[in-house]
């Protein structure tokens, strides 16, 4: 059986590398070129506001579309080219829930892993794993559509985990959830990062998820405005706080 066993693989450049990426709906260009390097380990928050091009960037590192233009190489390879190996190195949350809610939470899973090419016993220790940690063992057999929205969302993060990706990227996964849900959420990425030396590109449109973001990079109408680590983005704009200094920086723009 033709098993993929992990891709935390040994290679140490960055886990992201898009250069100049152009995307337009017709007349209307959602990205415009614009530079992303994530290196591993990185907690990375994308803060945009509604409009800005972050679904349309997670298009394209997922390979839904393809840039009109630019390049974008996922662990060193170029998306465009081997799309295969490239994408199995990331690991997806996407913003609209993406369940199969008649089927089973486990068989959520061992479809994933089977896409993953992981074999039965494998995915099933794995399943067992990411269950286990996100405390959702108990709800194995349940048909997805019990659970909750919460808990769905972190069936879609051990979902994403399984074929141990060394990049993870959520798009707005907190969306829909309450406040305690969405604390929840947040510090479990931060703890992937911790302890799997994960790299994490978090999509939001909420200042609040990305005052703990090793970077946050402003995305606005298509185009990259600043990047920084929080704390630098307040001081540089003279703001009070990282909200403040966010209303600054789009406001300008
Ligand atoms: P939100 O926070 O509201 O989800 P976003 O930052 O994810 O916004 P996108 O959904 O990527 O932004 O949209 C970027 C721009 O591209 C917007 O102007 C949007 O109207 C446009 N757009 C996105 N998808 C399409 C599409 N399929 N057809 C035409 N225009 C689109």
């Amino acid at each position: 059986m033709n098993e993929v066993n992990n891709n935390n693989n040994s290679n140490s450049g960055p886990v992201l590398n898009a250069t100049g990426v152009v995307k337009s709906y017709g007349a209307r260009k959602a990205l415009d070129a614009v530079d992303i390097t994530i290196q591993p380990g990185e907690f990375v928050v994308l803060l945009g506001p509604n409009g800005a091009g972050k679904t349309t960037l997670f298009q394209l590192l997922t390979g839904l579309f393809t840039p009109d233009a630019g390049e974008i190489h996922i662990g060193g390879i170029d998306i465009r080219n081997n799309p295969v190996p490239a994408l199995a190195g990331i690991g997806v949350v996407f913003q609209q829930p993406t369940l199969d809610l008649d089927l089973s939470v486990t068989d959520n899973l061992r479809f994933h892993a089977s896409l993953h090419g992981l074999n039965r016993t494998e995915a099933r220790l794995r399943i067992d794993e990411e269950l286990g940690k996100l405390k959702l063992t108990d709800r194995f057999n349940d048909r997805a559509r019990t659970l909750s929205g919460g808990q769905r969302r972190r069936i879609e993060l051990a979902r994403a985990l399984l074929h141990r990706p060394q990049f993870l990227i959520m798009d707005e996964p907190t969306v829909g959830l309450d406040p305690s849900s969405r604390r929840d959420l947040l510090s479990y990425v931060l703890q992937l990062k911790q302890e799997r030396q994960m790299a994490i590109l978090w999509a939001s449109h909420l200042v609040d998820e990305a005052e703990q973001a090793d970077r946050v990079i402003i995305l606005h109408k298509g185009q990259i405005l600043t990047a920084g680590e929080p704390e630098k983005l307040v001081q540089q704009t003279g703001s009070n706080n990282l909200h403040d200094a966010f209303v600054s920086i789009t406001k300008e723009n």
